[in-house]
């Protein structure tokens, strides 16, 4: 008989975004009683995962594919988890500076980048115009070899890479450290979720949890939870696969981010030296539909119909996608980037754009890294939606898909996630304490 156990919130996801909610309830709220669920043996084995994502800390002065609004918004969020790091002492362990920069290539983007460097710097008053001849001194092998003209906006040594999977372990840590009762219950995936009276009776093959409020963070599962539950029907789920490409040789010393077409949905590639794996460099990601809902585990197909759901308002979104040539010659790319025996020499022309001298001998595919984006199609809008994706349902669950930025934007979700559960339940957020520690961090509340 399996055990009833009750919880104040309860939370399906041991990925950063759930996580972060662990961590956010647990240190700036009164609720009491926190249980986290994760189907896996560890926390943050998929997408959140040191290897899992391209490792980017998104304040929006480098990526091109954000407006000035969207750059706005993700400054504040990533400056959450900057100073989150701060806080407890994770600088250079979890969270590491380096150079980068939005570099535009021949004359019409070297105009581009010139231009959004004025348009963006009074937001980042802290970055430079770098013309061709500083790009030599700054990072060589972004001229060498080169006929073209390049010019770059960029910022040295700034806080932009982060192990997101070493920080939603700390999250936890840091969750248990506080003196409320948190459980977190790893190898126990949550198949089923009904409302019992006011409670929500949460199923695993283990247990059967009760909970008076949830939150769903399990990516792309998130939707099919949704669905079973009658929610969430107005939305499909599209997920986008990521594949990168290592350079044998460590060619950057910076994070080198490309000029986006504005008609492609995904960002450029871009490069970045990992942080996980040391010596190398990491070129990526691609971007390649997959009938599967999680990149390296079993097939899913038929949770991924489910979560796809489709029908003429899905066909429509794909037909629009389909009829601009740029987009399907984007999507034959991408494909042919995954097959073995071609994929290097397709993909070193990529590469190439940024380092003029690699050749695609010096590539090799990066097996097991990358992992999907959860990217939402609105039904009723017909639309692909680009960011992240939540069903409110008011009535005490809520479910999160969090395509990139995700990872950055993980402790303003929180803080919504937490407002919101703490309204339903009638219990205090203490507001001034997170945007002291998190927002507005001033040098005194460092721990
Ligand atoms: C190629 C790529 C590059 C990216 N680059 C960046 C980047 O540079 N910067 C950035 O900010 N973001 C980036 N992102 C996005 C970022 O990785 C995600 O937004 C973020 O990791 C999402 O976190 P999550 O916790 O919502 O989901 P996940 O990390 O996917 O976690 C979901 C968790 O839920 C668990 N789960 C699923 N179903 C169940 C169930 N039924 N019961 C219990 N547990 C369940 C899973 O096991 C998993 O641990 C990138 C993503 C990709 C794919």
């Amino acid at each position: 008989m399996k055990k009833e156990i009750f919880y104040d919130i309860a939370i399906i996801g041991g990925g950063i975004s759930g996580t972060s909610l662990l961590y956010t309830l647990a240190n700036y709220s009164n609720i009491n009683s926190i249980l986290l669920l994760e189907k896996y043996d560890d926390i943050a084995t998929l997408n959140s995962n040191g290897l899992g994502n391209s490792q980017t800390l998104h304040c929006g002065d480098i990526e091109t594919n954000y407006t000035l609004q969207k750059a706005a918004k993700v400054k504040r969020t990533a400056a959450m988890v900057e100073n989150y790091a701060k806080l407890y002492g994770y600088e250079e362990k979890y969270i590491f500076k380096f150079t980068k920069m939005a570099l535009g290539v021949g004359d019409e983007e070297v105009a581009y980048i010139k231009k959004r460097y004025d348009d963006f710097k009074e937001l980042y008053p802290y970055m430079e115009f770098w013309d061709k001849s500083r790009l030599n001194e700054i990072e060589p092998m972004l001229t060498y070899g080169r006929k073209e003209n390049i010019a770059a906006m960029g910022a040295k040594e700034r806080y932009t890479a982060v192990n997101f999977g070493e920080i939603s372990k700390s999250f936890v840590q840091n969750a248990k450290n506080s003196n409320k009762d948190i459980e977190v219950c790893l190898n126990e995936e949550v198949y089923h979720i009904e409302k019992k009276g006011t409670k929500f009776l949460i199923s695993t093959m283990k247990e059967r949890y009760f909970a008076d409020y949830v939150v769903v963070n399990a990516g792309a599962h998130s939707l099919l939870l949704a669905h079973k539950m009658g929610y969430g029907l107005n939305f499909s789920c599209l997920p986008i696969g990521g594949s990168f490409y290592y350079t044998k040789e460590r060619v950057l010393n910076s994070k080198v981010y490309t000029v986006q077409n504005p008609k492609l949905p995904f960002a450029a590639i871009h490069g970045d030296p990992d942080i996980v794996m040391d010596s190398k460099v990491r070129f990526g990601p691609t971007a390649l539909a997959l009938p599967k809902l999680e990149r390296y585990h079993g097939s899913h197909f038929i949770e991924f119909l489910n979560t796809l759901n489709p029908d003429e308002d899905v066909l429509k979104v794909f037909y629009d996608l389909l009829k601009d040539k740029d987009i399907r010659d984007y999507i034959l790319k991408n494909f042919m980037y995954e097959i073995p025996g071609v994929r290097k020499s397709l993909f070193a022309k990529e590469v190439k754009k940024i380092i003029p001298a690699v050749e695609a001998d010096d590539l090799v595919y990066a097996q097991k890294v990358g992992g999907l984006r959860p990217q939402v199609i609105d039904k009723t809008n017909q639309k692909l939606l680009l960011g992240e994706a939540k069903i409110d349902t008011q009535k005490g669950i809520i479910f999160n898909m969090t395509p990139s930025p995700g990872a950055t934007s993980c402790l303003d979700n929180a803080q919504k996630d937490a407002l919101l559960a703490c309204r339903f339940l009638n219990k205090k957020f203490d507001m001034k304490k997170f945007e002291t520690r998190l927002v507005n961090q001033k040098e005194e509340v460092l721990l």
